[in-house]
């Protein structure tokens, strides 16, 4: 039997809880289980950040600008993660990842627009631009019929 292929996960879809507000974005992935082998990675977490940690936003995507409610620049720690998830898909030859839309570093379409008013904007999150630019394909949660 081959082996799986990998697929890069966004660790809060799967159930881990490393989001800001230390709970995770569970959804149903077994379909998905069946057919790939999941890798998780949460790049923020990944990248210095601790949990629970105030929410951050893009507030300049070129040259890109991320800052937190605190007023904290976080640019750096988001950065860090996306070299990161990519250090991992080209050591471990993934081409594919399931990234958690609307968010600062995994938002595939669309990312809050940086007024902290719950606003969203089209564009990508730090690590979902990373690894596009980089040939990964990626996809959001609402598309993972085009993975199966
Ligand atoms: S950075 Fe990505 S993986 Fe981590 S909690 Fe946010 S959306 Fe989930």
């Amino acid at each position: 039997m081959s082996a799986k292929e990998k697929l890069l996960v966004s660790a809060c879809l799967i159930g881990e809880n490393v989001k800001y507000n230390g709970k995770n974005n569970r959804i149903d992935i077994s379909k998905l289980s069946n057919q790939y082998e999941i890798v998780p990675f949460c790049p923020e977490v990944e990248g210095g950040l601790p949990i629970p940690r105030p929410p951050s936003e893009i507030i300049s995507s070129n040259p890109l600008k991320i800052i937190n409610t605190s007023k904290e620049d976080v640019t750096n720690c988001f950065l860090t993660g996306a070299k990161k998830a990519l250090e991992i898909c080209k050591k471990l030859n993934i081409k594919k990842a399931l990234l958690k839309e609307n968010s600062p570093s995994c938002g595939k379409n669309f990312v809050y627009d940086g007024s902290f008013g719950k606003v969203l904007r089209g564009g990508q999150g730090a690590t979902a631009s990373m690894l596009s630019k980089n040939s990964i394909e990626i996809f959001n949660e609402f598309e993972l019929k085009k993975l199966l």
